[in-house]
């Protein structure tokens, strides 16, 4: 260490390297690595940017040929329509021709449907004739409810968002006789008809009425054709999931529940946490409501509440939502016979083409969905009888309204077929006794 004084201040004796030849070279090729290092990194940093910078071009361009795909389809579509539209307005007696979608706005006018106020306000009719309308109308029609309940405003829901949303859910319903996308969209026109028929607007919150509506639209979600009895006897996939509780009612549900997952179609997407949580519990409550095995159940429930109703009790509200739901998803009696009696066709293929399934695989069949045991007539006397006219009835001691355009209209019904029936048991008789003559003949 060297000394420090005034006259001999700090002094640091710089001493010359000593490297030898070899060490230079060494540290020159590590500095050369460092060097390459540097220059490599920064290369790499370039070559991700650009990566990113082309990603991102690929990724717009997959979505624009997306989008172009769709519009084709569009297209196809609403060429298909105009070709309906002009063969049915060649033919003045085709009911089809009365519709009142105008083609020439919807094409000319970014594709727009515009429904008359006609329409509007026919839509709101519990006698709607469901039969009228294809699924893309369907669609718009289902659309313009959230509009006009004022759901999309409350929940806040991007409008593209609820138009794919009714795709996806139109998309995920299979194309049974009877559970079908036309089904789902009779329930929810009905509950529909029935907000406004029983104000419902002035007596629950907009929260409640948003949770009729989606639970109607997503009710019976990939329904495959066969009811839980099938599932659970057949131990399908869906009952060994389920545990035999409700397995149809729970896979709705969670289609339902898949489908709001996807935030492109998610309707839901804009509410805080707290209401999402209760969305959820009310569209699974009223989903699984819809199971018949509890129709008495729930039944009683409500009648229970019914004379000492109380809007501001929450119990009597879920009780009441719960019959609403499922008095739409049983209302086809409640409208026009001409309306009515095609579904009794439809259920009645759906039944069928499961106890024949049921009998070729050895399982027990209903009574009431064996084609050697029911007929048009037995198979809706006794459901309209038993289950529709109490229920209805139970309903109309709240609403007073329902009784002239959906009680009446019962009645009407079960004297209908209580008459078929008579005409089928005589027909019957002629038959049998026509075949005792036939016999007695030497
Ligand atoms: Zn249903």
């Amino acid at each position: 260490m060297p000394s420090n004084s005034e006259s001999n201040p700090y002094k640091v004796i710089y001493e010359e390297a000593r490297k030898t030849a070899a060490e230079a070279e060494m540290i020159e090729s590590v500095m050369t690595h460092i060097s390459e290092q540097f220059t490599k990194c920064f290369q790499i940093n370039d070559l991700k940017a650009d990566l990113t910078k082309r990603v991102a071009m690929l990724e717009k361009r997959v979505e624009m040929e997306g989008l172009k795909v769709c519009e084709i389809e569009k297209c196809k579509k609403d060429i298909t329509q105009l070709q309906d539209v002009i063969m049915s307005t060649t033919n003045k007696n085709n009911p089809r021709a009365k519709r009142e979608f105008s083609l020439h706005e919807k094409l000319h006018r970014g594709r727009k449907y515009t429904l008359s106020q006609e329409t509007v306000e026919y839509l709101k009719n519990p006698s709607f004739n469901n039969w009228h309308w294809e699924p893309n109308e369907m669609l718009c029609l289902l659309e313009h409810m959230y509009y006009d309940l004022d759901l999309v405003t409350y929940f806040n829901i991007n409008p593209i968002v609820l138009k794919r949303w009714l795709l996806c859910v139109q998309e995920s319903y299979r194309n049974n006789p009877f559970h079908n996308f036309r089904h789902c969209f009779c329930v929810t026109q009905m509950m529909y008809g029935m907000i406004y028929l029983c104000k419902l607007e002035d007596k629950m919150s907009k929260l409640d009425i948003g949770i009729l509506m989606t639970a109607c639209i997503c009710h019976d979600l990939d329904h495959p054709g066969y009811n839980n009895t099938y599932q659970i006897n057949a131990r399908t996939e869906l009952a060994v999931r389920y545990n035999d509780i409700s397995p149809l009612e729970n896979h709705h549900c969670a289609v339902a529940f898949k489908i709001l997952s996807n935030p492109d179609c998610n309707i839901f997407a804009n509410v805080d946490k707290e209401t999402w949580k209760q969305i959820r519990q009310g569209i699974i409550t009223l989903i699984l409501a819809t199971d018949m095995a509890r129709h008495g159940e729930i039944l009683e429930s409500f009648k229970q509440k019914v004379d000492n109703f109380d809007y501001a009790n929450e119990e009597h509200v879920a009780a009441l939502k719960m019959i609403l739901i499922k008095c739409c998803d049983i209302s086809n009696e409640v409208r026009p016979m001409d309306v009515s009696e095609p579904w009794v066709d439809c259920l009645l293929e759906e039944y069928f083409m499961q106890s024949d399934r049921e009998k070729a695989e050895g399982l027990p069949v209903a009574p009431f969905m064996d084609r050697d045991k029911v007929t048009k007539a037995t198979a809706q006397i006794g459901f309209i009888k038993f289950v529709l006219i109490p229920m209805f009835e139970t309903v109309a001691k709240l609403f007073p309204s329902i009784e002239d355009c959906m009680v009446k209209p019962l009645r009407d019904a079960r004297d209908y077929y209580e008459e078929l029936k008579q005409m089928d048991d005589a027909m019957a008789e002629r038959k049998k006794a026509e075949a005792l003559a036939l016999k007695k003949r030497p």
